[in-house]
């Protein structure tokens, strides 16, 4: 029996891993949920699943909490420093799936507990992914990559061959706009922008998908959860989605991970490891699915590629600087302050105008967060105006 909790329980992957713990109640035992304020579904959740304490981030939606967990039993609490006691219960197995790199103090929180930390929440590890893996390294927690690429990865390297790999291949859909001009792409509503052609996911990171910065945040993240330089990192379009990533060695073998695109499976394979355990989804009918493509990304239609690429190579603030103006500028999309177009370029003007010192510290790190995102805001001030 293992002791869990779920950051961000109410969203996609959230959801997801409830499916699976809640299927295997004799193996999984929920201590914390947590969600920002959707009281309905967090509540249901921690019902359904008789956890210890229920969380709002934010602190306003506590009243209503209490209010839904009425004689239930379930401790119910509020506030972002909440979010990070319940982090820090000591349970065995974490899912970090809070949104944004408003998980990074959570994911922090539950590292330094030493248990199994696993990492949907892909912000944190680009805007502070030397932190955290260091945090990691100090308090003998284990990091388990849930993001379909990452989980791919750590299945296909072999840690003791590292210094025979020649390439990690990151595959990517390409998103709902892979075949739109610049021209079509201006117009994009947020609706079009969330409809992603083989994932259902949360709002943030479908428009991530659809710029294509999506693949960019997990180039920094690769870059900061495997051993290999960035320029051995290299993206793919592959439409299907069935292949997730991919490890090239030098003698000329690349192994790679197939699965359907349902999060439940790399989730599985972190709730389980280093076992194996079953899960709902078919198996893949290889015959019925035919053919595997793959292309070349177009990074001038896709600019957000080259901007993550350039602030992988560059280090030092830079990832922070790209999450947090790509942060802002999304959620400005998403309530029709600017266009489409406009995400990458805040996020381009914003690199161009801060170029801080190398953060060395969580703090430093915040700090430049948070300079980002005014000035980010600026712009996007600028486009309403
Ligand atoms: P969702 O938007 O569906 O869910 C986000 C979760 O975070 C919700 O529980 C939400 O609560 C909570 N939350 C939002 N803001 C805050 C905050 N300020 N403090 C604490 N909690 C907060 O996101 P996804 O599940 O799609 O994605 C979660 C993370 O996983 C992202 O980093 C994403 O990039 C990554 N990821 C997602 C994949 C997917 O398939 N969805 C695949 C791979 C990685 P509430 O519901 O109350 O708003």
């Amino acid at each position: 029996m293992r002791t869990v909790n779920i950051l961000g329980a109410t969203g996609s992957v959230g959801t997801s891993t409830l499916d699976l713990v809640e299927r295997a109640p004799e193996a999984f035992r929920v201590r914390a949920l947590t969600a920002n304020c959707d009281v309905t579904r967090l509540a249901a959740a921690a019902i359904r699943t008789n956890a210890e304490l229920a969380v709002v981030a934010d602190e306003r939606c506590l009243g209503e909490l209490r209010a839904a967990l009425a004689g239930t039993g379930i401790a119910a609490t509020g506030g972002a420093a909440a979010v990070c006691e319940a982090a820090a219960n000591g349970a065995d197995w974490t899912m970090g799936a809070i949104v944004g790199c408003a998980g990074l103090r959570p994911t922090l929180a539950a590292i330094e507990q030493g248990g199994t930390v696993v990492l949907a929440n892909k912000e944190p590890l680009v805007s502070a992914g030397a932190i955290i893996t260091a945090a990691a390294t100090q308090h003998g927690a284990t990091l388990l990559p849930a993001d379909s690429e990452h989980n791919a990865i750590f299945q296909c390297l072999d840690p003791a061959q590292i210094a025979r790999v020649r390439r990690i291949i990151l595959t990517a859909s390409g998103g709902p706009f892979r075949d739109w001009s610049l021209e079509a792409m201006a117009a994009v509503t947020p609706a079009q922008a969330v409809a992603h052609p083989n994932w259902s996911m949360g709002a943030k990171i479908s428009v991530d998908s659809a710029t294509m910065m999506n693949k960019g945040l997990e180039l920094i993240e690769a870059a900061a959860l495997f051993p290999v330089r960035p320029d051995q990192i290299e993206i793919v379009i592959h439409r299907q989605s069935v292949i997730h990533s991919m490890v090239d060695y030098v003698d000329g073998s690349m192994l790679a991970q197939l699965g359907p695109s349902d999060m439940r499976v790399p989730i599985a394979h972190c709730l389980a490891w280093p076992d194996r355990m079953a899960t709902p989804m078919a198996p893949l009918d290889l015959v019925k699915l035919g053919r595997l493509d793959f292309e070349e990304p177009d990074s001038e239609r896709f600019s957000a590629l080259s901007l993550a690429r350039s602030a992988v190579d560059a280090g030092g603030a830079r990832p922070a600087i790209l999450n947090a103006s790509n942060e802002v500028a999304v959620a400005a999309f998403l309530a029709g302050a600017i266009g489409f177009l406009e995400i990458a370029a805040i996020v381009d003007d914003t690199l161009q105008r801060y170029d801080p010192a190398a953060p060395e510290t969580l703090d430093a790190v915040l700090h430049v967060d948070g300079e980002a995102r005014r000035m980010a805001g600026e712009r996007v001030k600028d486009c309403v105006a």
